[in-house]
């Protein structure tokens, strides 16, 4: 029998989509789509997930929905290609959890490096705040997104990868415990190591739509420009002819994830390539000024057809709504089709179970 290739990634509503977005996990999506070699590709607006650390701010939450299909529409997602659709349209995905939470401790939910820095960049290791227990539980919620849609690859950035893990460690779990219906997923990260995570405009380790340090698909060309102005670069390059360091230095971390040979041709043909350009700055002589300018015609050039597209579907809203809603719909069935067997394996499917009512009258007669 062949078999079934699904995909399924997804980004929480707490914002419009970033460049750091883009290189982890966007890109290869529409890269996947258009080789086209899967069954079933599923992009999720993770709104029940957001609203695990945003509870007080649902609004939040609600005004991001159709941002982020915006965002995903402009990037080249296409709807004849991909099913879109809201998490929390499908009440499957909270069955499900609510029946893995049994396979997983509670210290092995805590022992998870990325929920653990989110508790304490959110301030939830706090004694007198606490932590929601949504949001310790969101890497269990996953797991019931990701094999609900019986999916084997996941596009993600690194911060996702102990999600992946703790997926594979309940399917395990499940296959082994009841009966092997759910499959083992397997992340897929960008191969270009600086795309894993790209780190914010402010040198943060991570750009994150929570922590505000974001170039986002839809900035237009002049918040662009203003944002690559203020990028810090190397604080010992003060004057041109000064040695500069490449370690470090947010713009040229950018160029390692966005800048291929063309580019040179393009806005730079004094340069062959990026270890030249790395090179003259690294001994002296090469400014600020020149390498922003290069990222910015680089960033420009990629980020213009996105706005353009998206300007399309802006003015085309009730498209883009209707799109969501057709999608979460044929998710719906398909989640609700891997619920009924997973309560079938579980042997809770007492009313589509013929021989449910057999047994119990046997156990009682052999009981008299
Ligand atoms: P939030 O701050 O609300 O968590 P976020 O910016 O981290 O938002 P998510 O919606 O949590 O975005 O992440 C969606 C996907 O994008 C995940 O696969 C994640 O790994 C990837 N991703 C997010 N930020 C980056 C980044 N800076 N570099 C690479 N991949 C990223
Ligand atoms: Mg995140």
């Amino acid at each position: 029998m062949k078999e079934v290739i699904n995909i399924l990634t997804g980004d929480r509503p707490t914002g419009k989509l970033h460049i750091g977005h883009y290189v982890g996990s966007l890109r290869e999506r529409v890269r996947i789509q258009n080789e086209g070699k899967y069954d079933n590709l599923f992009v999720m607006i993770a709104d029940s997930q957001a609203l695990t650390d945003n509870a007080g701010n649902p609004k939040k939450v609600r005004e991001n929905v159709l941002q982020v299909m915006l965002d995903y529409l402009s990037v080249g997602l296409d709807p004849n290609k991909t099913i879109f659709f809201v998490q929390s349209h499908i009440s499957a995905l909270n069955e499900l959890t609510m029946y893995y939470m049994n396979l997983v401790t509670l210290p092995r939910l805590l022992r998870n490096p990325t929920v653990k820095s989110e508790i304490a960049f959110r301030g939830y290791d706090d004694s007198s705040k606490g932590v929601p227990v949504g949001f310790v539980n969101y890497p269990i919620s996953q797991a019931a997104d990701i094999t609900a849609f019986k999916a084997k690859f996941i596009p993600v950035g690194e911060d996702q990868l102990p999600m992946i893990e703790q997926t594979r460690e309940i399917v395990k779990s499940f296959n082994s415990t009841y009966k092997e219906v759910l499959v083992l997923p397997e992340p897929v990260v960008p191969k270009n190591k600086v795309c894993c995570r790209l780190p914010g405009i402010d040198g943060n380790a991570k750009m994150s739509k929570s922590l505000n340090n974001c170039i986002y698909l839809s900035d237009d060309s002049q918040t662009l420009k203003s944002k690559i102005k203020k990028m810090y670069t190397d604080p010992s390059h003060i004057k041109i002819s000064d040695p500069g360091h490449i370690e470090g230095n947010i713009v040229f971390t950018y160029l390692d994830a966005f800048c291929v040979e063309e580019h040179f041709k393009l806005f730079l043909p004094q340069y062959e390539n990026l270890n030249q350009l790395k090179e003259h700055y690294k001994k002296g002589g090469l400014g600020d000024v020149t390498i922003k300018n290069f990222l910015f015609s680089i960033l420009d050039s990629i980020l213009t057809p996105i706005r353009e597209r998206r300007k399309y579907y802006e003015n085309n809203i009730e498209q883009v709504y209707k799109i969501l809603y057709e999608g979460s719909e044929k998710a719906k069935q398909f989640a609700n089709n891997t619920l009924l067997e997973v309560k079938q394996a579980m042997g809770i499917n007492y009313f589509n179970d013929n021989k449910f009512l057999i047994e119990q009258i046997n156990n009682l007669k052999s009981n008299i």
